[in-house]
This record gives C-alpha cells, structure tokens and sequence, in this order.
C-alpha cells in the first residue's frame, strides 16, 4: 500500500481464532501526538486489537505498520524495544516489587546509572513518588492503575495503549487520569485509548474508532461518533 504519515497504520487486519473472527478487515491511524479511542460493547475486539499491535497475535489477514515498518516479524518480547507499550485491563502490577521497582521493570533493555532517577520522575508525575518504597500490593487499586501506567511510560514509548485504565476510577482519581493522558499526549506520544467511561473518552480523544462484533462501526471525531445513529443503538444508546 502507499505509504502513510501516521505513526501506528492498522490495514485490514482479520484476527481469527478457529472459526471465529475476533477482528474482521480493521483499518485505522494513529498520529503522533493524537489520543485515538477505541470503543465497543464488551466483545468487540477491542483487547484482541491491542495483542495484535504488541505481537501477541500475528494477523490473519492484513498488516499493521508502525513507525514506517511492519509488525509482521516482530516479537512481543521485542515491542517496547521498537516504541510500543501497554497497560492491562486486568491490572498486571508485581505486587511483591516495590512500587520502583515496578517501574524500573519497565525499563527492560535501557537500565543504566540514571534509571532510578527516571523512575522516581516518572513516579512523580503520577503521584507516587511518596509510595516509592513501598510494596505495590499495599496500593489502593487505584494508585495500582496509575503505577501500571507509570510501567508503561518507563521504556519511553512512541505509541501507548492503554486498556481500559480508568476502570473502576471515580472523583479525583479520574480527573487526575485524564490530566496524566493529556501530559502523554503533550509529550506526542500516540495513545490508542480503550475506555468505557464516556466523558474521558469524548474530553481526550482526537479520533474515535468504534468496534462492533469485530468491525469497525464508525470513526470519526468525538462531535461525529456521538452523533453517529449506528453508534447510539450498538453501543452508546441506553
Ligand atoms: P473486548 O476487549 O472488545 O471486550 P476482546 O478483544 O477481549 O473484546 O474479545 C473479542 C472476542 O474475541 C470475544 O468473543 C473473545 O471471547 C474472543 N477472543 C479473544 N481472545 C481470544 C483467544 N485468544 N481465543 C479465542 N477467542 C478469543
Ligand atoms: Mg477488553
């Protein structure tokens, strides 16, 4: 295909697991700098599109490119190396690690003399540099969402995905999750946000794709996808 500007280009993926396509022909971009959400009832494809851009899953069909260069030969093992990272939507926090120590995990191949310096900036910016030595387990589950993120910003991604990390957040923590995604942004690193929670998803994202049964619904800006009537009866309607 021709090439293309954006940092992470999904071309017609196909994701199958027997008979069953978890991803049907899924095609989106993703710039640096820009917040994309994906969004769709549970079911949808939306993790199965996250463990295919970390080369967990290696697409039926189609090809994802990032950074100019396709994910076809890549290794999960090897992602966070060529700028891509995580979160879970099941949190996957060491709880036996310090708080530190979980974010030095993250770092993987860049450890050297200033890793702890990088991970207490890094704890800093999400409000847990007060936590640093503690264990991670002894976090409220919250601060565990906010630490995950840490991790993942530690091995200084290009592309971020975040599943579904203001899963069980309210009040302050939300506001101070979507404070945490702008600064990312800021910063122009691309997020591919999964979220339930609407107003974080309409206040953040410059782009929404919406899946549905594997495809994608719609895409569009924010104004667009709410007033999208397929959207409102498969997803938004209640
Ligand atoms: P979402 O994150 O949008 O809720 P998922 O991507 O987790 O949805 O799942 C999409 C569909 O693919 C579901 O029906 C799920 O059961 C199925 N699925 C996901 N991963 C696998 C797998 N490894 N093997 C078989 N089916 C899977
Ligand atoms: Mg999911």
């Amino acid at each position: 295909g021709a090439p293309s500007a954006a940092l992470l280009d999904v071309r017609g993926v196909t994701m199958s697991f027997g008979g069953f396509n978890a991803m049907t022909d899924v095609s989106f971009s993703v710039a640096s700098g820009t917040v994309m959400a994906l969004i769709g009832p549970n079911g949808a494809g939306k993790s199965t599109t996250m463990n295919v851009l970390t080369a967990l899953y290696q697409p039926s069909a189609g090809a994802v490119f990032f950074d100019g260069a396709s994910l076809a030969n890549a290794k999960t093992t090897k992602i966070a190396m060529l700028g891509i990272s995580r979160t879970f939507q099941n949190l996957q926090v060491f709880g036996d690690l310090s708080v530190l120590d979980n974010v030095l995990a993250g770092m993987h191949h860049s450890i050297d003399k200033h890793a702890n310096g990088r991970a207490m900036a890094l704890l800093e910016t999400v409000g847990l540099a007060a936590h640093a030595h503690q264990l991670a387990r002894n976090l409220s589950y919250g601060q565990q969402r906010f630490l995950e993120v840490a991790r993942a910003l530690a091995c200084n991604p290009m592309l971020l995905l975040l599943d579904e990390p203001a899963a069980g957040l309210r009040g302050a923590d939300l506001a101070a999750l979507k404070a945490l995604i702008l600064l990312i942004k800021e910063h122009g690193i691309a997020v591919v946000l999964i979220e339930h929670h609407m107003d974080v998803v309409m206040e953040l994202s410059d782009s929404i794709t919406v899946l549905n049964f594997g495809q994608v619904l719609a895409r569009g800006s924010a104004a667009e996808i709410q007033a999208n009537q397929a959207v409102q009866e498969a997803y938004l309607g209640a």
